[in-house]
C-alpha cells in the first residue's frame, strides 16, 4: 500500500524558505509534497541590492528564479495573511486580488522582515526604506532624475537641495548605500558638471557613536575612512527629528535642504507572524532549537521572522542576517525531513563567519574567519562571497562587474516605481503598490 504523501508548505521563498524547500524536495521528495508560496517568482539576494540601486547591477542580476531552481517544489504566487494552526490552514492573496487556502501537514514560517519605522514626524511620508527590489529601482531613478533637475536648476539653492541624499542609518544597508550613492552621482556629475563647482553631497546618519555600531570595530574604522576619504558626511550621535517636503531637521537643530530621505535605520519582522497568537520576542516568532514553535510539532520557522535561540550565546537569539537565515533554512528543511520519517532532526548552532560590507569600486570591509581585511583584497573577497552564496545567476552578476569596471555606469532613469508606490510603512517592500489597489492591497507590475 502506498504512503499518503505529506503536504509541506513553506511560506516565504528568501534565505531561509529558499534553501528550505531546497533541502526538502531534495531528501524527502518521494513521501512529501512541498509548496512554496511567495508574492514573487524569484528570490531576492538582498545584499547585492545597494549595487541595483548604484547602477552597478542590472535589477534582475540580483534575482533567482524559483521555478526554474527549484523544480520539485510547487510555486503559488501570494502573500500570506491569515495562519489557523488548529485548522493547519494558511489564507493568502493571490496577485491580481484573488484569494486561496492552502492546507498542510507540515508549515515552515520563512517571512523576513519589513522596514523598521521610528516615530518621527513626516518621515513616513517622506523617506523611503530599501529593503525591497522596487525601492533599490526607485532610488536609482530618484537619485538620477534629482541630479538631472540639479544641472537645470535655476537656483544655486535648488541645486544643491536637489544634490543633497540623506541616509538615515548607518548600518550595513546604509553605510552601503551612503559608499555605492557618492560613486553613482559622483560619476553622474563627472560628464556634466552643476553650476557653481557645486559636488553631490551624500550624509550618512546614525544615533550610535560610529558607523556598523552592530558590527567589529576595524570593520567600522575602515568603513568610515572610506566614506570619509570618498567625501560622505558621516554623522554618528546624530537623528532626524522631522521630515518635510523641503528637507530633514536634524536633532542638533540643523535643517538640511533636500529631496531625498533614505531610511535604513534597521528591519523588524513581518507582521504575519504576530498574528500567530503564539509567543514573541521583539515582533519574531519564539522557537526551539529545533526551530519548531513550542506546542505545535508540525510548525518551523526560520530566518529574520523567528526568534532561534543562540546556543552559543546562552539567553540571546541569532542575529538578522542572511548567514544565519540560510543555514536555519537547511535545518528546518532537514527537520521536517525528519519529522516525515528521514533522518535525524538536529538543533540549529552557528558561529559567524564574518562579515563583508561592499564599499562600491574595489573599497570594502571584510573580516572572514576573524581576518580583518580592507581595500581592493576585500573588494575581491566580498565579490567573491557574494558569488559563491548566490543560489544562481552568477555569470550575469559577474559580468555586469567586468562591465561596469571598464564601461561608464548607464546616466537614465526609466521612472518605472514611482514615490507612492514605494510606502515607507509597508508590510509587503518585496512589491511595488498600484495605482487602483484597495488600501491594503498590492500586487506586482509597474503602473
Ligand atoms: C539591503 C540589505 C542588505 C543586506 N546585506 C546583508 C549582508 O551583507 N549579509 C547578511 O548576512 N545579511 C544581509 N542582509 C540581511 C539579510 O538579507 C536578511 O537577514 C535575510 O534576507 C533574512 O532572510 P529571510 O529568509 O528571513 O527573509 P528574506 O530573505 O527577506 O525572505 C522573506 C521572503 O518571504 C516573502 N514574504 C514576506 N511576507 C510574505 C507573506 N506574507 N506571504 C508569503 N511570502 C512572504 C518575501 O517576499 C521573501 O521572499 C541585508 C538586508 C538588506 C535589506
Amino acid at each position: 500500500m502506498s504512503r499518503t504523501r505529506s503536504r509541506v508548505l513553506i511560506v516565504g521563498a528568501g534565505f531561509a524558505g529558499y534553501r528550505a524547500a531546497r533541502m526538502l524536495t531534495r531528501v524527502a521528495r518521494r513521501s512529501a509534497d512541498v509548496t512554496l508560496l511567495n508574492p514573487t517568482d524569484y528570490f531576492l539576494y538582498l545584499p547585492l541590492l545597494p549595487q541595483v540601486a548604484a547602477g552597478t547591477l542590472e535589477p534582475r542580476r540580483v534575482t533567482v528564479s524559483l521555478s526554474g531552481t527549484l523544480p520539485h517544489a510547487r510555486l503559488v504566487l501570494g502573500e500570506a495573511d491569515g495562519v489557523d494552526l488548529e485548522a493547519r490552514t494558511v489564507s493568502y492573496r493571490g496577485p491580481e486580488g484573488g484569494r486561496g487556502v492552502l492546507e498542510y501537514d507540515r508549515l515552515v514560517l520563512a517571512v523576513g522582515s519589513v522596514n523598521k519605522l521610528l516615530p518621527v514626524p513626516g518621515v513616513a511620508e517622506h523617506a523611503h526604506g530599501f529593503r525591497g527590489l522596487p525601492e533599490a529601482l526607485y532610488l536609482r531613478d530618484h537619485v538620477t532624475r534629482q541630479i538631472e533637475l540639479a544641472a537645470a536648476a535655476e537656483t544655486p539653492q535648488d541645486c544643491r537641495a536637489r544634490c543633497t541624499f540623506v541616509v538615515v542609518g548607518a548600518g550595513y544597508t546604509g553605510t552601503e548605500v551612503a559608499a555605492q550613492g557618492q560613486l553613482l552621482t559622483d560619476a553622474l556629475v563627472k560628464k556634466r558638471p552643476l553650476r557653481d563647482g557645486i559636488r553631490p553631497r551624500w550624509m550618512l546618519l546614525d544615533v550610535a557613536p560610529r558607523v556598523l555600531p552592530e558590527l567589529d570595530e576595524r570593520l567600522s574604522r575602515t568603513s568610515d575612512k572610506v566614506l570619509r576619504g570618498r567625501g560622505v558626511e558621516v554623522r554618528t550621535g546624530t537623528s532626524v527629528k522631522e521630515a518635510t517636503d523641503d528637507g530633514v531637521l536634524l536633532d542638533d537643530g540643523e535643517f538640511v535642504d533636500t529631496r531625498t530621505v533614505v531610511w535604513c535605520v534597521g528591519v523588524r519582522p513581518d507582521p504575519l507572524v504576530a498574528g500567530l497568537g503564539r509567543p514573541l520576542e521583539r515582533g519574531r516568532l519564539l522557537v526551539d532549537p529545533y526551530l519548531n514553535v513550542p506546542s505545535h510539532p508540525e510548525v518551523f520557522a526560520c530566518g529574520d521572522a523567528a526568534a532561534v535561540p543562540d546556543l552559543d550565546k546562552p539567553g540571546r537569539y541569532t542575529a538578522m542576517t542572511a548567514q544565519h537565515a540560510w543555514r536555519q533554512g537547511r535545518v528546518a528543511g532537514l527537520n521536517v525531513a525528519a519529522s516525515l520519517g528521514y533522518g535525524e532532526r538536529r538543533s540549529y548552532r552557528h558561529r559567524d563567519l564574518g562579515f563583508t560590507v561592499d564599499l562600491g569600486g574595489a573599497q570594502a570591509a571584510a573580516n572572514p574567519l576573524g581576518i580583518h581585511l580592507s581595500g581592493p583584497l576585500a573588494g575581491a573577497v566580498t565579490r567573491g562571497y557574494h558569488l559563491a552564496a548566490m543560489p544562481g545567476n552568477r555569470i550575469r552578476v559577474a559580468a555586469d562587474w567586468l562591465l561596469d569596471a571598464v564601461l561608464p555606469r548607464q546616466a537614465v532613469q526609466l521612472g518605472l516605481v514611482r514615490s507612492w508606490s514605494v510606502p515607507l510603512d509597508t508590510a509587503s517592500p518585496e512589491l511595488a503598490r498600484v495605482p487602483d489597489s484597495a488600501p491594503d492591497q498590492h500586487h506586482g507590475g509597474t503602473p
